[in-house]
């Protein structure tokens, strides 16, 4: 199973998109891993969490084919990770020699009705019809061709479910953990119960060690330590487990000089856009 992060930022990119901060001028002007897209995983070329606005542009750098994706599973409906207008180019004279003609996009009814939005001016009926679109809840447990992808409560947004996702393929298994606070007691429960072991974990990290923080919304390192700790207790991760941290925000200083004692001191490692990581 291959992981790539094609991008690590929060919803205003790094550097933000209309932002001077010192933090901002600084990732502009070194470029290369201090630039942040917004947040997508690529699992194995072909299924995918999340679509934000910078799809495009992770097509342009970092040579992903996005046409080969048959699975598309959205954590939420905000714009920063599902830009739902896009998928009006997913057809018609806009392409050639799709890798894969049929798109499965798996949401809650927000990224439903987001999808219906932002599509109805200019999606032709035709592609439309290539694209199904499946709504699904906490503990939905979807088959995706040759993965089994569980749907999990987040804690992120009062105005939808937004999702955590367990992916398997054979016995490989990658927890993705954002966007969200502290998880519910529900989801160390439903992991401890299946007696499943995860391979990889993916930790909101959006706050980093800003201790002005505990949004409720997003978590910061000690509350991802929090969460390894548990996943180890239960049996669900061990010292195979990897655990990776992302959707970094400006407004947190996510500097690569900043990051590295972090990552030593806990134990993890900082994605950056393009990292992927191998199970
Ligand atoms: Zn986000
Ligand atoms: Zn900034
Ligand atoms: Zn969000």
């Amino acid at each position: 199973m291959k992981i790539t992060y094609l991008g690590t930022g929060a919803a205003e990119g790094v550097p933000a998109l209309f932002c001077n901060c010192p933090t901002c001028l600084a990732a502009r002007a070194s470029g290369g891993r201090e630039l942040r897209s917004r947040t997508q995983v690529l699992i194995d070329g072909k299924l995918c969490i999340d679509f934000p606005p910078d799809a495009f542009y992770h097509g342009l750098h970092l040579g992903v084919d996005l046409s080969a994706v048959e699975h598309l599973f959205v954590t939420h409906s905000h714009m920063d990770h599902f830009y739902a207008h896009d998928f009006i180019l997913r057809g018609y004279k806009y392409v050639a020699a799709m890798t894969a003609e049929r798109l499965h996009i798996y949401g809650n009814a927000e990224v439903g009705k987001v999808f219906a939005e932002c599509t109805r001016r200019e999606m032709r009926s035709d592609v439309r019809e290539s694209i199904t679109m499946t709504e699904i809840k906490p503990f939905s447990v979807v088959r995706a061709g040759e993965y089994c992808v569980t749907a999990l409560p987040a804690v992120h947004s009062k105005n939808e479910d937004a999702l955590l996702f367990l992916v398997e393929r054979g016995n490989k298994a990658y927890l993705h953990l954002h966007d969200t606070g502290m998880p519910p007691a529900s989801v160390f429960a439903y992991l401890k119960e299946s007696g499943k072991k995860v391979r990889l974990v993916s930790l909101d990290c959006t706050l980093v060690d800003t201790h002005s923080s505990t949004s409720g919304r997003h978590m910061g390192i000690e509350e991802n330590a929090a969460v390894m700790r548990r996943l180890k207790a239960d049996g669900v991760a061990d010292g195979n487990t990897r655990f990776v941290i992302t959707h970094f925000s400006h407004n947190s200083a996510p500097l690569t000089a900043r990051l590295r004692p972090i990552e030593e001191e806990y134990g993890v490692t900082a994605a950056y856009d393009g990292m992927t990581v191998e199970l």
